[in-house]
């Protein structure tokens, strides 16, 4: 008797005796007729593009068609295939137990779900399954699935679901360009707005110092504005890919020793900064001066900026492999690991900054510069204790 099949045939009559020439001929009928049914089913479901496959309640497989095994390269030998069993199989052809199907009633519904599938080269397809409970006769139910390729499908829908992610993002970046950038033009603004009403209102009254004073403030908070102006402004330059290089020669210990210079006369603070030549005193590179001077001005300025007291900087420099590399190393607040991931984004700023001033564009800009440079920029620290910033780039011919 035929162990599985799709077609289910009227039981033989219990009223003619089983060895009766009738019954026999009838017999034979019946299992010519199940061999034409099964070939023809099996003509049918292998004309079918997409890859399907039916098996038991016990999860035993009883047939697949051609697509099913190019797809998921399995041989379709019968022997083999009554001992393939679908327990076997859901690892990788189902993601869990429940859709594997087992557990599924006769009557329940038709399913439709989703399926990974990566094969043993690590090529990634996506399948559309449509999975349905047929009842046969033996032994009870038979499910049968069939596999909607979907993968070009699935991969548009990732791409979309990309971009939509970036357009978000940029909006959000945006909305908080907008906002940091009123903040931060307001707190100027307001103490322009103030010292000229005072000076507007009481200018009879005031003392010359009182006045002084006033000015005083007005010119610092337009300093103020106007570095940040110009910083916008290098950081869309540098966006737009609208910075030029200007290479130029330059000497090291000089260049180094005037940056130090130029660090201690712009921070109120006091302090060291030690130089640690760790090539030729005399060595002379050729890159642009002023984007260099300008990634490492504001390193050295922020190494002695974020210290409690006085602040203590070694300012190391070496030549190695065609690329000059620089280390600017404080002893100061330091920073939390949490925020190292975004310190290099326009407009952050740690947690570790408390009254100390500043807008967080210094290490965007540094970080587009070292990258025009194809250079390298990374950061080290202990929070409480030291920060380490690492700049590698390559000397231009
Ligand atoms: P700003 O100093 O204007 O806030 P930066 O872009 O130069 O902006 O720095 C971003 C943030 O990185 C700072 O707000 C500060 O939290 C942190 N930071 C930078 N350098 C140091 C340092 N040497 N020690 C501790 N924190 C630092």
């Amino acid at each position: 008797m035929q162990r599985y099949g799709f077609i289910l045939h009227n039981s033989i009559s219990s009223k003619i005796p089983s060895n009766s020439p009738a019954a026999i001929r009838l017999k034979k009928r019946k299992t010519a007729s199940n061999k034409l049914s099964e070939e023809f089913n099996q003509t049918v479901i292998d004309a079918m593009p997409a890859p399907i496959l039916v098996y038991d309640c016990n999860g035993r497989f009883i047939t697949v068609n051609k697509a099913f095994c190019e797809t998921f390269e399995i041989c379709r030998n019968k022997n083999i295939l009554e001992n393939y069993n679908i327990k076997k199989f859901k690892n990788f052809m189902f993601e869990n137990e429940e859709i594997a199907g087992e557990n599924l009633s006769v009557n329940e519904e038709q399913m439709e779900f989703l399926h990974h599938y990566i094969d043993e080269n690590g090529n990634s397809k996506w399948f559309e399954v449509i999975k349905k409970n047929i009842k046969i006769k033996t032994p009870g139910y038979a499910t049968f699935c069939l596999f909607n390729d979907i993968t070009s499908r699935k991969l548009a829908e990732d791409k979309l679901m990309d971009a939509l992610k970036k357009e978000i993002e940029i909006n959000r970046m945006k909305n908080q360009f907008i906002s940091t950038i009123s903040h931060e033009f307001k707190t100027p603004l307001s103490i322009i707005f103030s010292s000229g009403e005072l000076i507007d209102y009481y200018f009879d009254r005031l003392t010359k110092t009182q006045l002084k004073d006033y000015v005083k403030k007005i010119k610092s908070a337009v300093k103020r504005m106007n570095e940040m102006i110009e910083n916008l402004i290098l950081i869309s330059k540098a966006e737009s890919n609208k910075l030029t290089l200007i290479k130029s020669e330059i000497e090291i210990k000089t260049f180094c020793e005037s940056l130090i210079e130029e660090t201690k006369s712009s921070t109120k603070k006091n302090g060291k900064i030690t130089l640690l030549l760790h090539c030729e005193p005399s060595a002379i590179i050729k890159a642009d001066e002023k984007i260099l001077r300008h990634i490492l001005l504001n390193l050295l300025s922020n190494a002695a900026k974020y210290c409690t007291e006085n602040y203590e900087i070694d300012f190391e420099v070496s030549i190695d492999h065609n690329k000059i590399f620089f280390v600017v190393k404080d002893k100061g607040i330091g920073i939390n690991e949490q925020d190292i991931p975004n310190l290099f984004k326009a407009f952050y700023r740690a947690g570790n900054t408390g009254k100390i001033p500043g807008n967080g564009l210094g290490l965007s800009i540094a970080k587009k510069f070292v990258d025009i440079h194809n250079g390298e920029i990374s950061v080290e620290s202990e929070y409480g204790s030291s920060t380490k910033f690492n700049v590698s780039i390559p000397l231009l011919n």
